[in-house]
Parts: C-alpha cells; structure tokens; sequence
C-alpha cells in the first residue's frame, strides 16, 4: 500500500479517474500513514470514520461519474480551519472542547470539490510563533530529523501541516500565513508551500490572528499539486469583506510556460550577514536556474526592508490584541470561575487559557495600541507597512517576480530558541515584507544544507499574478530536482 502514498495529488486523481484505485484505499493508506507516523505529533485530531465516510461518497460520485477536481484526495487541515462538528482548538487550552457549529469558507470549498478531510494538523498557538513550540499539544516534529539525533523543528506556526505532507501522512494540507507560517515551515520540511494574494481566499470561519496579514494557503509535495488545491480554495466570499473576486489566473499555462523573456528581480537587501554560506550559495544556484531557462536577472532595491520586522511585530500584536478580547471565558472553550466577580473570571480564564507567547503578543500589542503609544507605534509601523508596499510596487514596475531565500537558516533542533523570541521572530525576515504588501509568496524546496537538510528558494510576484509565481516556481522546481525523501516519512520508516 506504501506505493499508493508516492503519487501526487494530480497522478492520484488521473488514478482515481481511470479507476486504477479507489478513494477509500487511498484514504486509507493516508489514515495508515498518520497512525505509523504519530511521533511526529503532526496530528492534533484524525478523524477517522469521517474521511472514510467522505471517502465512500467520493467513491460512489467517481462511480457516476460527477467527481470534482479534488475528487478523493486526502487533505489534513490545520487546527485553526473551523470544521462543522469537529474540534477546533487553534492549538490553545482556551479554546479546548469547542466544536464550531460552522465550517470555514476554505475548507467548505475543498469538500465542495471532493477532497476528503484526515483530521486537525498541529500548530503554534493562535498560529504564534515559527517552531510549532507553542501548541498546547507539543511541537509537531520535522521529519527530516534523523533517528539519532535530535528532533527538529518543523517549522511554524504550519508545523503540522508541513510535517504531514512531507511525512506522507496528507496527500495535501491547508495552512495559514501572516508572517511566513506556511512559506518557513513547508522550507523547512521540503515541501512547496504558497502565500496567495491577501484577499484571495476567504478567512471567513478561520480563527483570526491579525486578520489585515492572514491569508490561507496549500502546502503540497510538487508545484502542480499546490495549483491545483489552490485554485479549489480560492474565490469570492460575501462573507468576508476584504475578499476579493478578480479571476484566477491560469495557472495551467503559466506552469506549462517557462520562463524565457521573464525578468526576476534580485533584491540586494536580502543578502543578510551571517546567512548560512549553503543559502547563499542555493540562491546563486536558482539565478543560474533561471538564466539557463531564458530569464533576465535584475538586481533591485527594496530599501524598507530592514524595517519589515519591526513593523511586522507591531501591527501582528495590535490586530491579534484585539482579536483574542473575544476568548473571554464566556462564549468559547474553557472558563475559570474564581474571585467571584466577572473581572476575575475574564481574568483567570485568560491567564490560564492563553500560553506565554500568545500573552506576550497580547502585551505588545495593547501598549502599542494605548493611549500616548499609539501614534508613537501603531501609526508609525502602519506609515512604514505603506513604504514597504511602495518598494514592491516600484520593483513589480520593472520586474515580473522576485528570488528570494525562504528562510535565513535550515530546520534548527525543537527547544533551542524558545527563551529567546528575537531570533525566533529572525525567522520570518524573508517572508514577513510580503504579508506587509500583501503580495502572493511561494517556498519552493530547491536543495540541502551542508547537514542534508531542505532548503527553500521564496518566489514572490505582484498582487494577483499568482500565475508568475507558479511560471517560476515550476522551473525551478525542475531544474533543482528535489526530491523529498525524509527519512522519517510514512513510505520509508518500515525500510
Ligand atoms: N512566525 C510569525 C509569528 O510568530 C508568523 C506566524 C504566522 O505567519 N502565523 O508571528
């Protein structure tokens, strides 16, 4: 059964068409696949009797032949999607035990195309944080970590997601995104993991974190699969007013394109000191990728860029401040009776509902937004946010994508950056700036670190050329030949 984990999204669906398989085999090889890998803790919750469930009618609609583009795929969706019925916790213990009455806009849409739901994926708490550290159930674990070393992060705060669909244990994942949390992990993990254009699918029914920077997003093994989930959870959505309805782009074409006549920009700011030499080396080696398909290389300036993060950690806690006033012990998850009036009740529910991280940002973000700091903060950070926007702007004019490294190092061991939030917030310096302009981003495996760990090229491209994104993002994909064998994934830990 191990084989039928190899095949992409796209072979398995051509599979499931010419009836060399079925949706409840393939489903249950991807079922099989978690239970094997549990140590990975990519899994918050399976939902077992569900995906066989959906499985059985995705079968019965291949037999009448009404099966959609997703039509018996096997899907992990991260713990912050509401599902109907299912346990959403967004990895915290404040909202433990609530059951959305509703589903999210994203995942209505993949069920809507037949894709068949495995179970609640691991992530930091509230989506906080880049190691999945902060999840009330534990990091996720990166399945690239060697069986005699330590174990290493996954990534955050999509770590679950990315963890599982290297780990053979998703065909495909959802994610989050509102600072890097699907492009880092899925670098980390060896997997292609894409950042739409803010606006292109709905965050209706997605538990907020900073709801002007979050967007969802497909985490998949190969570029093509990534397209194709994307464009089922993309689209107009009434229901979430900074949706946007300008079309998708054909993604199709794009991939089957190549890059000829294309100009990429190289930003001279992203050359950071005290990169690891093997990043540096993986980006010259994607310009050379990209030269030798017939593109131009243009080097460009975005200047603000030094100031992303900064202006990232302001904004990200002044929304999320704002966003979790709602988990107040009385509406949602756990509430702590104690002192006797309301006030004592808010609080300690939130003092023992909420983990440190998610505290901290909570901290950061009120001061920032209160009287006398607001202008000093909050206004200053959302002038800088504009001036990072006019730098892509200014580049998009000359440029039809942008070459990034996606993260500034390789997967780093679980524990060792967890009492120091700067080089945890580090992370994000290559994938934060797109969140600030809004702009679409895409980590796409490209190589290995000196220690055979991935590492990811970022392919960034203007507001709602997707297209380009991908047209790039294919070539490099070729050209690299990656090919993502963790030695911790489902297909391999019985060798
Ligand atoms: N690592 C970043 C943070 O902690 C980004 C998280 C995200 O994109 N959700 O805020």
């Amino acid at each position: 059964m191990s084989d039928l984990l190899q095949l992409s999204a796209v072979d398995a669906r051509a599979a499931l068409d010419a009836k060399e398989i079925t949706a409840t085999e393939l489903t249950q090889s991807y079922l099989d696949a978690a239970v094997q890998t549990e140590a990975l803790n990519n899994y918050v919750q399976l939902t077992h009797d569900k995906a066989l469930e959906m499985a059985a009618a995705s079968d019965a609609r291949l037999r009448a032949g009404t099966a959609g583009p997703l039509e018996g795929i096997p899907v992990g969706v991260k713990d912050l999607f509401c599902t109907e019925g299912v346990e959403t916790t967004a990895c915290s213990a404040i909202l433990k035990g609530f059951v959305p009455p509703y589903e999210s806009t994203v995942t209505s849409k993949l069920w809507a195309d037949g894709a068949v739901m495995l179970g609640k994926l691991n992530c930091d708490e509230f989506a906080m944080g880049s190691a999945n550290e902060t999840s009330v159930f534990g990091p996720a674990v990166n399945p690239w970590s060697q069986s005699d070393g330590p174990d290493l992060a996954a990534g955050g705060s999509s770590g679950g997601s990315a963890s599982a669909v290297a780990a053979q244990s998703a065909l495909l994942a959802t994610g989050t995104d509102t600072g890097g949390s699907i492009r880092q992990p899925a670098a980390f993990c060896g997997v292609v993991g894409m950042k739409p254009t803010y606006g292109r699918c709905s965050r209706w029914g997605i538990v907020a974190f900073a709801s002007s920077l979050d967007q969802a997003g497909p985490f998949a093994r190969t570029v093509a699969d990534s397209a194709l989930m994307f464009s089922s959870m993309a689209g107009f959505d009434a229901k979430d007013s900074t949706s946007t309805n300008s079309p998708l782009p054909d993604l199709a074409s794009a991939m089957a394109a190549g890059v000829k006549g294309m100009k990429i920009g190289i930003p001279v700011e992203y050359q950071r000191d005290g990169m690891d030499p093997a990043i540096t080396k993986l980006w010259e080696q994607g310009q050379a990728w990209l030269t030798d398909a017939g593109a131009e290389m243009v080097p460009i300036s975005l200047p603000h860029t030094a100031y992303a993060l900064p202006c990232y950690y302001i904004i990200a806690p002044a929304e999320a401040s704002s966003n979790l006033a709602r988990y107040d012990g009385v509406r949602y998850g756990q509430r702590i009776e104690e002192g006797g009036t309301l006030d004592d009740m808010y609080e300690a529910s939130r003092a023992a509902g909420f983990g440190e991280e998610v505290q901290r940002r909570i901290m950061i973000g009120t001061y920032a937004l209160s009287a006398g700091y607001y202008d000093a903060y909050y206004l200053k950070a959302q002038k800088v946010r504009r001036l990072i926007r006019n730098d892509f702007d200014a580049a998009f004019a000359g440029v039809d994508a942008i070459l990034t490294p996606a993260t500034p190092s390789a997967a780093f061991p679980l524990g060792v950056k967890q009492d120091d939030p700067i080089t945890m917030f580090l992370n994000d310096v290559f994938t934060v700036p797109a969140n600030l302009a809004g702009i679409p981003g895409m980590s796409v495996p490209a190589g290995l670190s000196s220690d055979g760990l991935p590492l990811g090229l970022q392919v960034l491209a203007g507001a709602f050329y997707e297209d380009k994104m991908y047209q790039v993002a294919k070539v490099i994909e070729t050209q690299s030949g990656f090919s993502g064998a963790p030695q911790r994934a489902a297909g391999r830990a019985h060798s």
